[in-house]
């Protein structure tokens, strides 16, 4: 039952402390607030505690920088004395942060166009990102929401949320609502349970997940009583950040074990940063250091095109490599997808390795990842509708206008084209005798999309329904 939390007492050893903070006592070190309000943002308070090179005082110090806030127990992470260590990267900013690049934006991913309220994105048919707050724990400096992310200002309103949860409620075919922000995790613990309530009692509203740093920045935030608040809102998972292995401390460890009792099924989403993680071997021992503590790695992102983070971006094909580094050598379970996350707003896009060498009828040519070749023979009497009396039986959930490649394989288009397509090749022309629109039979493929459904039953006439077993493709 679920009394097992007085088993786990949250006061495991404390390891992680700089000795600038060895007078702290315990109770303090370990209270999330007494976190929040003791974090680091200027030249001073992190020449405390860290050797800072020019090039970072520099950073520091300019006006209309990302923001800086970083928390004492994250802090404790860093190597003092090592300008390269991979945490200190991630969040102290150096003056290559203000270098511009090539194809750089301020929203990549055109997520604000994709919103059809402020903060709530619908970018894929059954799921949205609901951004809750536009405040971290501690920011990173390559962070993707870096135009809204660190600023008060930016932040939503209960008249926004109500309008995002408005939306929620009046678009069925919604299942899955990811929380995000900024870091769902800093909001007000009422507020982000009021949130959940409110999610939980839509019907549509199959699976509640949320994206969060504070395990990695504060894992002190991940208290008993906020993990039995997020049981009561089943089935919640919950997405991870941890770029490095040196994150995982103690202290993650024992957060993501009071996540994982509660039910809350763990993933973690890391970016590929250049000179942070950029490396089969790093990226070999962070994913078994995560599947050690029950965190699946879930996904590897591309860096985005966002400004500040050029000096962090490395080449696509690094993310090649390295999923050609894990896949086969080690446990399926602890490889991620590596994802390119299309700028301009088109969603994540896997990339991997090829593993199919070639094809013919009959023949798939495969190889794996120690190079050995193999042949796998197909069946030749494979009959793909033997199974659509059994597809008839669920329903069909609607895409409407994403139906995409999967659309083509199903009959319901026989193409995409791009914008402006036809009009291009009109060529300027006038409407003419060989294409006059009375004529749009003649581009009309056979048993292709809702006009005539099926090549077959326009060759035979149509049988009396026997038992229910018919296609669901009523024009
Ligand atoms: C990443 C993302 C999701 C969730 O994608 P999954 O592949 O289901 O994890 C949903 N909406 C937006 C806008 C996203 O960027
Ligand atoms: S925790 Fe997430 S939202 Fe916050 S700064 Fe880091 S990447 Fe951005």
């Amino acid at each position: 039952m679920s009394n097992q939390k007085a088993a786990q007492p949250m006061t495991e050893p404390v390891y992680t402390r700089a000795p600038y903070w060895q007078d702290v006592p315990d109770a303090q070190w370990m209270d999330w607030r007494w976190q929040m309000a003791n974090r680091l943002n200027t030249v001073d308070e992190l020449g405390k505690v860290i050797n800072l090179t020019d090039s970072e005082k520099r950073a520091l110090s300019a006006k209309g920088l990302f923001r800086v806030d970083i928390t004492p127990y994250f802090a404790s992470l860093i190597d003092p004395d090592d300008p390269s260590c991979p945490v200190r990267l991630q969040v102290i900013p150096t003056d290559r942060e203000m270098v511009p690049f090539a194809s750089m934006m301020e929203d990549s991913l055109a997520e604000d166009k994709h919103s059809p309220v402020p903060g709530l994105v619908h970018r894929y048919p059954d799921r949205v990102l609901m951004l809750v707050t536009t405040q971290c724990a501690s920011y990173c400096r390559y962070c993707t929401r870096s135009r809204i992310v660190g600023d008060p200002t930016q932040t939503f309103s209960r008249k926004e949320f109500d309008a995002q949860i408005e939306y929620i409620e009046k678009t069925p075919q919604i299942r899955d609502v990811l929380l995000s922000g900024g870091d769902p995790m800093v909001l007000a613990p009422k507020l982000l349970d009021m949130i959940l309530a409110r999610l939980r009692a839509i019907p549509h509203v199959e699976i509640i997940r949320i994206g969060s740093r504070v395990p990695v920045f504060l894992p002190m935030r991940v208290t008993p009583e906020f993990c039995d608040m997020v049981s009561k809102y089943h089935p919640f998972w919950m997405n991870i950040h941890v770029n490095h292995h040196k994150e995982i401390t103690p202290e993650l460890a024992a957060a993501a074990d009071r996540l994982t009792r509660a039910g809350v099924p763990l993933g973690n989403q890391s970016v590929l940063l250049a000179g942070i993680n950029d490396s089969v071997h790093l990226q070999r021992r962070l994913v078994q250091d995560l599947v050690k503590i029950r965190v699946r790695p879930y996904y590897l992102y591309q860096c985005d095109l966002v400004e500040g983070s050029g000096h962090l971006r490395t080449s696509v094909s690094k993310g090649i490599e390295i999923i050609e580094g894990l896949r086969g050598h080690t446990s399926g379970y602890s490889v991620p997808t590596y994802v390119v996350d299309a700028p301009g707003g088109g969603g994540k896009i896997p990339v991997q390795p090829n593993y199919v060498i070639s094809q013919s009828p009959g023949k798939v040519v495969l190889r794996n990842f120690e190079g050995f070749i193999t042949t796998y023979t197909e069946p030749l009497d494979y009959d793909p509708d033997m199974i659509k009396h059994q597809e008839a039986l669920v329903a069909p959930r609607p895409e409407p206008g994403q139906e995409g490649v999967l659309g083509l394989l199903e009959g319901q288009k026989m193409f995409i084209e791009p914008a402006g397509f036809s009009d291009v090749h009109a060529r300027g022309g006038a409407e003419h005798r060989l294409r006059s629109g009375e004529l749009a039979h003649k581009w009309q493929p056979l048993g292709v999309g809702s006009i005539n459904p099926d090549p077959l039953k326009l060759a035979e006439p149509a049988p009396a329904d026997e038992n229910g077993s018919d296609n669901n493709d009523d024009a």
